[in-house]
């Protein structure tokens, strides 16, 4: 079953140059893009985003980083796209969790700037998609 998944390069993917090895990671699972923007996100889109998380101790810095430079975000779709992505980004700690051949077990040291988001179930992908690409 065709899904789609929200994936952001997050702002040190874009300053590190790593936005082409992301999306040719992506490319190569066999997933496709249906949608990629550059962009600068506002406060309130950020909140949105991460609402989840707004009472964990990190918020206000996540927040700070997410919004400090451009970011890439990307509609992904293909079979099973969810966690297929989730996949290839690897665990959330870079270094404890995500192993080598993962996007984040292979290019990130510290949990905060672990490269790349993707939505971690339908109900993430769906909310997160109508807020980053309504139109779509
Ligand atoms: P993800 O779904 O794997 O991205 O992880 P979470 O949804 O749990 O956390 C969202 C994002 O918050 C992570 O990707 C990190 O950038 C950041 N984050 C998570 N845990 C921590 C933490 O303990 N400290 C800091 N500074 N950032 C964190
Ligand atoms: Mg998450």
């Amino acid at each position: 079953m065709t899904e789609r998944t929200l994936v952001l390069v997050k702002p040190d993917g874009v300053a590190r140059g790593l936005v082409g090895e992301v999306i040719s990671r992506i490319e190569r699972k066999g997933l496709q893009l249906a949608a990629l923007e550059l962009r600068t996100v506002p406060q309130a889109l950020a909140e949105e985003h991460y609402a989840e998380h707004k009472e964990r101790p990190f918020f206000g810095d996540l927040l700070e980083f997410i919004t400090s430079g451009p970011l890439v975000a990307l509609a992904v779709e293909g079979p099973r796209a969810i966690a297929a992505f989730r996949q290839l980004a690897g665990g959330t700690d870079p270094v404890e969790k995500a192993t080598p051949g993962t996007i984040r077990g292979d290019f990130a040291l510290e949990t905060q700037y672990n490269l790349v988001h993707g939505s971690d179930s339908p109900e993430s992908a769906e909310r997160e998609l109508k807020l980053w690409f309504p139109d779509l």
